[in-house]
């Protein structure tokens, strides 16, 4: 087998070669390699290829012809000609190697060396600063990223030996036929997937924390069009609102004014929209949705620490000393979400907590220390230890605009979500 690897900032993207035998490996690894051949060696006549190179139309071509001729050996060559047409952009630069193993250190560099090619000095010494940041962070955590390339369903593969990582039952008292989403489907996810979610567990969550968690996203999810299972959604109903989508694109929203309100001024009404989704829960329940999320992406050693967690999920016990959540609206929307996880090193100091994850969720990023692992030396609910998180993480604290929110509350209640309107001069 042969493992092409392209990396680029648009996006990175994996392809094995195979064969039914060794030498049909190799034919087939020839030609999937020969669109990026740079040049011959004129000696010995062998074909080298840049590590660096550019998406010209002129690429583009050579990768079409090579899928159309080779495409009935492999149908996942097809992925070939989506990555170059679609996915990068046209004359951006990747990087490819061809059976290396790469550490998550080199591809950091590799994105840097990417993003210097063409960038001025300004741009070049922000780049270094990036790189530095990440190494901080290494030098503390391991990082794991989940989100559209995420291919293996995270835990056990075999049903007979699951144990559900919820509940900690198996079968036959629970059943594993569903797929479980960790994050919801109609949020975009199709690819972060957990093995060890009891269908029990995956309809309880579905219809209690992820469903009240899903009502903030009305709105983003219909003007990003981010699709569900059923396709794309056109239309949904708030306690105060109605948002549509039309054939064309076009948005209709309806808002109901409530008795006491009296009818705005035209032009503050454009400006903000206090909308209330139709379902009403305890603010608890936003931070116990990113939790669950978060919980289904841990191996298996580190979350036998987060016992009291599971427990807080289950609604077993009940907690109120929570840190805060961090929230970013991202100039740079997600169809699929994104979890970065961030798990403390063994050997690592341990003022900080335990695991730290970056949720990106369409418009939105989250930032999410989860609770209550017996790693933590404190709950991060102080002020003061929050702070000495949040000025490690330069990746996240060196970006203006964040908003810090406890999300503590148990009485239940409708949440507000503010949208803002700003004229399309
Ligand atoms: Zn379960």
């Amino acid at each position: 087998m042969s493992r092409f690897i392209f990396i680029a900032n648009s996006k990175s993207f994996e392809l094995e070669i195979t064969g039914s035998t060794e030498e049909e490996t190799t034919v087939n690894t020839y030609w999937v390699l020969s669109p990026f051949v740079t040049s011959m060696n004129q000696e010995t006549g062998a074909a080298q290829v840049a590590y660096y190179q550019q998406n010209t139309e002129e690429l583009r071509e050579r990768v079409r012809d090579i899928v159309t001729q080779i495409k009935h050996l492999n149908p996942r060559i097809n992925r070939l000609t989506d990555y170059f047409e679609k996915e990068l952009t046209p004359n951006e630069w990747f990087f490819l190697s061809v059976d290396e193993a790469l550490h998550p250190e080199d591809t950091d560099k590799i994105l840097a060396e990417l993003m210097k090619i063409g960038a001025d000095e300004k741009m070049e010494k922000q780049i270094n600063g990036t790189i530095e940041i990440l190494h901080k962070i290494r030098e503390v955590y391991d990082i794991y990223t989940f989100g559209e390339y995420t291919k293996a369903c995270i835990g056990e593969p075999d049903k007979n030996k699951r144990v559900c990582r919820y509940c900690h039952r198996s079968m036959p008292e629970v059943s594993f036929k569903k797929t479980a989403h960790t994050i919801s489907e109609a949020l975009g996810n199709k690819h972060i997937k957990t093995n060890d979610e009891c269908d029990e567990c995956n309809q309880s969550f579905g219809d209690t924390i992820e469903q009240d968690f899903l009502s903030l996203f009305d709105v983003p999810r219909l003007i990003f069009g981010i699709k569900n299972k059923e396709g794309y959604p056109h239309k949904f109903i708030g306690d105060n609102y109605s948002i549509e989508k039309d054939a064309n694109g076009n948005l209709k929203i309806g808002y109901r004014m409530k008795d006491s309100e009296t009818i705005p001024q035209i032009d503050n009404f454009l400006q903000k929209v206090m909308l209330t989704p139709h379902r009403s829960f305890p603010e608890q329940n936003i931070y116990k949705a990113l939790c669950k999320y978060i919980f289904g992406v841990l191996d298996n050693n580190t979350i036998l620490n987060f016992e009291r967690t599971r427990k807080w999920l289950n609604g077993e016990n009940k907690e109120v000393a929570l840190p805060q959540i961090a929230r970013f609206y991202h100039p740079e929307v997600v169809a699929h979400p994104h979890i970065t996880l961030y798990v403390r090193k063994k050997d690592a100091r341990r003022d900080l907590p335990h695991v730290v994850a970056e949720i990106r969720i369409i418009n939105l990023a989250f930032v999410v220390i989860l609770p209550l692992s017996e790693q933590d030396i404190c709950t991060y609910n102080e002020v003061q230890d929050y702070q000495r998180f949040w000025d490690f993480f330069d990746v996240y604290n060196k970006v203006a605009g964040w908003q810090f929110s406890y999300c503590n509350g148990l009485e239940s209640k409708h949440p507000t979500v503010l949208i803002k309107f700003t004229e399309n001069k």
